[in-house]
């Protein structure tokens, strides 16, 4: 019999199950794929962002929900920490734009090489292929688990770590929420965030396949404006995607069904409405001779250019030297606020991470023990915490692991 049983072998179970081996308990870790980590495998396009290089006091700001409850876990074992054991471990990690961490190698494959060493390392013992579907408990204490085909598991100590909802291909199908409400923990309604949206405007797939850098995308929410983007967007063949509308996209998930929902884009946010007149104008004067639709190449990306043509009221054939000023004045402001209207999100399966879980009420933040239920802990995303995109989600994987792992020894 082990001393202590945990399941699900993604980042907060490698860290949980590793540390507490470490700290000189029996451990077995029971997962359900063929293989550990799947999901870190894609994580960061395959490069793994696995934190953020800013302060602990910005990593909680950037979990919208719950990011208090964060404080010991990530200040127990903080991004600092996590890089030098990462480093230790043989994986170096470099700063990008934004803070984000990633491996020197850009290999994610390399992130969970190194945490199966760390597991090897420390006589961990790994049962893979193993579906865990109750915890097992006698008068409000853990006795261990039981898999799908009804073996056993012994244990005084469980640490829960079966991920989330989303991406279900990579393992994490929601079968943490099933179990732990079976034994009367609370589950927050789950739902899908950091999610690509899907738009009416049948434009928007016209430009499939287009990426825009350095743009700025609004969110507004019954013609209020909500939240602001800067960054990347990607046009999708129903919708938008990219880092600043997943980033957006948590705020839709909030209010959809409740009133209109319209993201604005600007293609030239550095430039004031002036200022791109100003630069329209010397491009006209360039192109005086030609149509409108060859006047643009300079100021848009080939795909965008019948779009934009298609938006405005100018014929694609006049020419340059006859646009009226108040053309010019409509183009402006289709260029400062190329509007969208969204009709709503993709599913669980292609979102970047679940909203809500298990509720945060019910768990100790300075141990990740269940309140309900002795010896049992709760980490990673089944718990009801998500961030924003830059490594924090991952970060609170990881810390809250370590923390379920050094807790869970005592
Ligand atoms: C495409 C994509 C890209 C992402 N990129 C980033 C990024 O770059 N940076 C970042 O911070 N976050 C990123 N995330 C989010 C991040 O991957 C997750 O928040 C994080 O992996 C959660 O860790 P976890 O250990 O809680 O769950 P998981 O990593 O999902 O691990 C859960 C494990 O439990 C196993 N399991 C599930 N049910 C059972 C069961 N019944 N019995 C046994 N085992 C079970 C699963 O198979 C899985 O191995 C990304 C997510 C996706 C989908």
């Amino acid at each position: 019999m082990a001393d202590i049983i945990v399941v699900g072998g993604g980042a907060a179970g490698m860290m949980a199950a590793g540390v507490a081996a470490n700290q000189g308990a029996e451990v077995l870790l029971l997962e359900k794929n063929e293989q550990l980590g799947k999901k870190i495998l894609i994580t960061g396009k395959g490069r793994c962002n696995l934190t953020n290089n800013c302060g602990i006091e910005e990593i909680i700001a950037n979990f919208p929900k719950n990011g208090s409850f964060l404080y010991s876990a990530l200040y127990t074992f903080t991004n600092q920490q996590l890089r030098d054991f990462f480093a230790e471990l043989g994986v170096p990690t470099k700063v990008e734009r934004g803070g984000r961490v990633f491996p020197e190698s850009d290999s994610a494959r390399d992130i969970v090489a190194a945490l199966k060493r760390y597991l090897e390392e420390n006589g961990v013992k790994i049962k893979l292929n193993t579906a865990v579907a109750k915890v097992l408990v006698e008068e409000k204490q853990v006795t261990g688990v039981e898999d799908r085909d009804g073996n056993c598991y012994l244990a005084k100590r469980v640490i829960l770590t079966p991920g989330g909802a989303v991406y279900p291909s990579t393992g994490s199908s929601g079968d943490g929420y099933q179990m732990l409400e079976r034994i009367g923990h609370t589950i927050t309604s789950i739902k899908p965030s950091l999610v690509p949206l899907k738009v009416k405007e049948e434009w928007a797939s016209e430009a499939q396949g287009l990426t825009l850098k350095n743009v700025e995308a609004s969110l507004y929410f019954n013609d209020e404006m909500i939240r602001t983007e800067f960054g990347e967007l990607l046009f999708t063949h129903f919708g938008v995607s990219g880092p600043i509308v997943l980033t957006l996209s948590r705020n839709v998930v909030n209010n959809l069904g409740k009133g209109s929902l319209k993201l604005e884009i600007d293609l030239k946010p550095v430039l004031t409405e002036q200022q791109l007149d100003d630069r329209v104008q010397r491009d006209f004067e360039q192109y005086s001779r030609k149509q409108f639709k060859n006047s643009l190449s300079d100021l848009l990306p080939s795909k965008l250019i019948p779009i934009v043509i298609e938006l405005s009221s100018i014929p694609e054939d006049k020419f340059v030297n006859q646009i009226t000023k108040e053309e010019r004045a409509e183009l402006v402001r289709i260029l400062k606020g190329l509007t969208l209207t969204i009709i709503g999100t993709k599913g669980l399966k292609q979102a970047i991470v679940t909203k809500g879980g298990v509720s945060t009420d019910e768990i100790d933040s300075s141990t990740m023990e269940s309140k309900l239920i002795s010896g049992l802990y709760l980490a990673g995303e089944v718990v009801d915490i998500d961030a924003y995109t830059g490594g924090f989600n991952l970060q609170a994987a990881f810390s809250t692991g370590y923390l379920s792992g050094i807790n869970s020894i005592n």
